[in-house]
């Protein structure tokens, strides 16, 4: 079996992990809403913690708590250790080949707008090209059109096809000696695409162009070794993937990161500081400047420690089979149609129904207990495309069920016969 290129064992013999287990592990799913059992659709946009992330994030506070990298005492030694020992839990979990490689920033925007800024800014120059697909999120777009009005440099779009999948013959013709480089979407948030990664990578680096992936809406749902994909830099936010919000990874190779200038000065990121001449610390630190979010490290921590347990295949198994479910069922109510029908793909269902608009399936859904996500999911450029103002989106995760997708298709056809 593959998901999104990369080959996975099937596990040999019995369940993949114990759902119910998992369900009890995150306390939020447990309420009701509406006088409805909660069913959490809407994890695309974030996923729920477990109370392993939520009590690591509090132990730190209540024991722990102190600035890192500075002091001599006990508990700033803890929350150093803490700290760092996150950025190895990153390392081990993407699989890359130094803890040096693995930034820390805010979160998969703040990861590409480094990489513009700092990769950028100084490398490109007028008539430079810049390719990125049209189903990228907003923060895989923006950043660079401000790249492009600092330099003179201009955006190439490589087109999708009718079913969200990108078109790798067009980008083919579009990479060209004045590409500088290439940004993708791992996974699409607004149709669930997973694109063809190893072949975009393949085909820049036979032309001397470097790849950075967004990876926010893959890292969650499959394993993901950067060494494989052989990507130059990986972005991803830690709130998707099970664990707190302001937190996120910027993976850089380690050749790239080192000829990298700073992106923000400040303390930290630094090795000494004089009125003539500042010298930078090395990375990842270089681009650490100021107190960084040690509590959301060390929860990341604990998210990248929940899903190895699980492990990151059987979760990708799991998700695959119920999305395929879901897609199923759903596809059986009548004026449903689907947004993005690619043939690999992680668990989102964006949908648009008959005479109906998006904003009232989710506010009736609500009324069921049902939180799914209804807009143009930060991805205007995709609706565009697909000739829609938004869809409706059911995204899942690891914790959703069977019954809770015939939650969803029961509440669906409520809102028909009330609106439809
Ligand atoms: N890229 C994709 C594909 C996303 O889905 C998102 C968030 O929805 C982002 C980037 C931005 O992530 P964040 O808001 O955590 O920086």
């Amino acid at each position: 079996m593959t998901i999104g290129n990369i080959a996975t064992k099937v596990p040999t013999a019995g369940r993949l992990f114990d759902i119910e287990q998992v369900r009890a592990d995150f306390p939020i799913l447990q309420q009701h809403v509406h006088g409805k059992p909660l069913v959490y659709l809407d994890n695309a946009a974030t996923a729920q913690k477990p109370r392993q992330v939520i009590e690591s994030i509090g132990h730190y506070y209540q024991w722990d708590n102190a600035n890192i990298h500075r002091a001599v005492h006990q508990l700033s030694e803890r929350a150093t250790q803490a700290y760092e020992a996150a950025r190895n839990k990153v390392q081990r979990f993407i699989n890359a080949a130094q803890r040096e490689e693995i930034v820390f920033v805010r979160g998969t925007t703040e990861a590409i707008n480094l990489v513009a800024q700092s990769f950028g800014r100084n490398r490109l120059q007028a008539g430079d090209e810049i390719l990125l697909s049209h189903m990228e999120h907003h923060s895989n777009i923006v950043p660079w059109q401000l790249l492009c009005e600092q330099t003179g440099a201009v955006l190439k779009v490589v087109p999708i096809n009718d079913a969200g999948e990108l078109l790798l013959d067009e980008y083919e013709k579009l990479l060209s000696p004045r590409t500088r480089l290439v940004t993708m979407v791992h996974a699409s948030n607004a149709l669930g695409t997973i694109s063809p990664v190893r072949e975009i990578i393949e085909l820049a680096h036979a032309q001397g162009v470097p790849v950075l992936l967004d990876g926010a809406q893959a890292v969650p749902h499959m394993p993901v070794d950067v060494q494989e994909l052989d990507c130059d830099f990986y972005a991803f936010s830690a709130h998707k993937m099970v664990g707190p919000t302001g937190i996120g990874v910027l993976y850089g190779k380690r050749e790239w990161l080192e000829a990298m200038p700073p992106y923000q000065g400040g303390g930290d990121m630094i090795l000494s500081v004089s009125f003539d001449k500042t010298l930078y610390n090395d990375p990842p630190y270089k681009f650490e400047a100021g107190t960084p979010h040690i509590a959301g490290a060390i929860g990341l921590g604990a998210a990248v420690d929940y899903l190895e347990a699980l492990g990151m295949e059987n979760v990708a198994i799991y998700e695959q089979e119920l999305s395929a479910y879901a897609a199923e069922v759903l596809a059986q109510i009548p004026g449903l149609r689907f947004i993005g029908t690619a043939q690999e793909k992680v668990g989102v269902l964006s949908f648009a129904l008959e005479g109906v608009h998006p904003h009232d399936i989710g506010t009736i859904l609500d009324h069921e207990g049902i939180a799914i996500r209804t807009g143009h999911h930060c991805a205007q450029p995709v609706m565009d495309r697909f000739g829609v103002p938004a869809t409706a989106r059911a995204s899942f995760a690891l914790y959703n069920t069977k019954a809770e997708v015939d939650a969803l298709a029961a509440g669906i056809r409520r809102v028909r016969e009330l609106l439809g």
